[in-house]
């Protein structure tokens, strides 16, 4: 499945730029449904475990939502999940994660259990137990596998445990702890008949920590290519590497944007010598801010979970475009601030452009300044990503 949806995307570049040389407006159209197919393909990811295993709190977590915020999913030991509840990436609504009952709780028996929840919908499942996996757990996986799904064993609490170990053990060793309850852990699985389990070790309080980058790094490298921009867009900005996938997902997107931009409406910028669709750069640059959580409600949901206040967490932004109204005025301002850098374009790279998209000359210019424009104002707001993460760990 992985290759052809790889192949597919492929063979989508290809048309496009077919189209471009032969039929430029139909190329254009082309480009836009490839460009609202990556960002609105559904992911839905489901978690289950035992009540109290930690579900709710990952899932508000991997949301970037406080336990105690609006929309964040109820958590406390004495919750108990009777019903699949859904709950939606406060910035992506194409992204969904769900928290599914226990199995075996008295509405979910655990021979029907997947055709309940309607297995059907999940692109794979996280199963959470705090690091001891038990007998419906292991049921569960060999039947979400005979089903043709994929599962990952999530071992919730971590630093609990990891609290626990450093005040028994005399010559502390995190990494060695790790491992051995890592090793352990799939040593159970094993056990209990499952084939290479696949572990991660996470405190849903600090992901930043212990393995929650490997869980990131497989489940990226294993769902199918028209998923990835999606899961990608999705995860929580806690780390260097993850705000660097983040970036290179949507520096990928640039090249259509631009073709698009150089046949929409083109504004006039003051100090520039090309007329820029100003209106396409405030929807694209929107979306930076929103998917690096740089948004007012993003960076007020993150200074509650960090405990670090929402002033400081906005002191250490540059762009200009995190926590703002990003209005037109705005991004023409930006752009006229820009215009020494957009000017910079020789005539040499601008027909580098063109030979990559395949947009005919005189579309180019435009086109090739919203590209540098772009290409800019994301490393801005990549950049202030970075800042506010390092701000919200300290
Ligand atoms: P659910 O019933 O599976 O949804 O479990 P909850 O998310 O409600 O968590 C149960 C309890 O465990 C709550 O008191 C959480 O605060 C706590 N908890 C969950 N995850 C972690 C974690 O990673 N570390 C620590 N220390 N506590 C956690």
């Amino acid at each position: 499945m992985e290759g052809q949806w790889g192949s597919s995307i492929h063979e989508q570049h290809r048309q496009i730029q077919e189209a471009m040389k032969t039929n430029p407006t139909q190329g254009i159209a082309k480009i836009k449904e490839y460009l609202g197919k990556q960002n609105n393909t559904p992911l839905n990811i489901a978690i289950t475990g035992e009540t109290g295993s930690g579900k709710s709190t990952f899932i508000n977590a991997f949301r970037g939502i406080n336990n105690s915020d609006e929309g964040a999913a109820p958590t406390g030991v004495v919750e108990t999940t009777t019903e699949v509840e859904p709950y939606p990436h406060p910035n992506l609504p194409n992204v969904t994660l769900w928290d599914l009952p226990g199995v075996g709780t008295p509405n979910f028996p655990a021979d029907e259990y997947l055709k309940k929840v309607g297995f059907e919908r999940f692109d794979f499942f996280i199963i959470i137990a705090a690091c001891r996996f038990k007998e419906n757990d292991v049921k569960l996986a060999l039947e979400i596998k005979r089903m043709g799904r994929k599962f990952y064993f999530l071992c919730s609490k971590i630093d609990i445990d990891m609290y626990n170990e450093e005040r028994s053990q005399r010559n502390f060793d995190k990494q060695k702890t790790l491992k051995a309850i890592r090793d352990n852990c799939i040593k159970g699985l094993l056990d209990q008949g499952i084939e290479a389990p696949q572990v991660f070790l996470v405190s849903s309080f600090e992901l930043h920590l212990f393995d929650f980058h490997l869980l990131e790094e497989t489940l990226e490298r294993e769902l199918p290519a028209h998923k990835r921009n999606a899961f990608v867009y999705a995860l929580p900005n806690i780390s260097k590497e993850i705000i660097k996938k983040k970036k290179e997902a949507y520096q990928g997107q640039i090249k259509y944007h631009a073709a698009v931009s150089s046949v929409g409406a083109a504004v006039p910028i003051p100090g520039l010598s090309v007329a820029v669709d100003v209106a396409l750069v405030k929807k694209v640059v929107e979306d930076y801010v929103t998917g690096f959580g740089l948004d007012e409600r993003s960076l007020r949901r993150l200074a509650d979970s960090s405990g670090v206040p929402y002033s400081e967490l906005v002191s250490v932004m540059t762009s200009q475009l995190g926590a703002t109204t990003i209005t037109l005025e705005l991004i023409q301002r930006l752009l006229s601030q820009l215009a020494k850098e957009v000017a910079l374009m020789v005539a040499e790279e601008v027909s580098r452009f063109f030979i990559v998209i395949g947009i005919p000359v005189a579309m180019c210019l435009s086109g090739y300044a919203t590209y540098r424009v772009l290409h800019f104002l994301l490393d801005q707001v990549a950049d202030d990503a970075q800042r506010v993460f390092e701000k919200a760990v300290k």
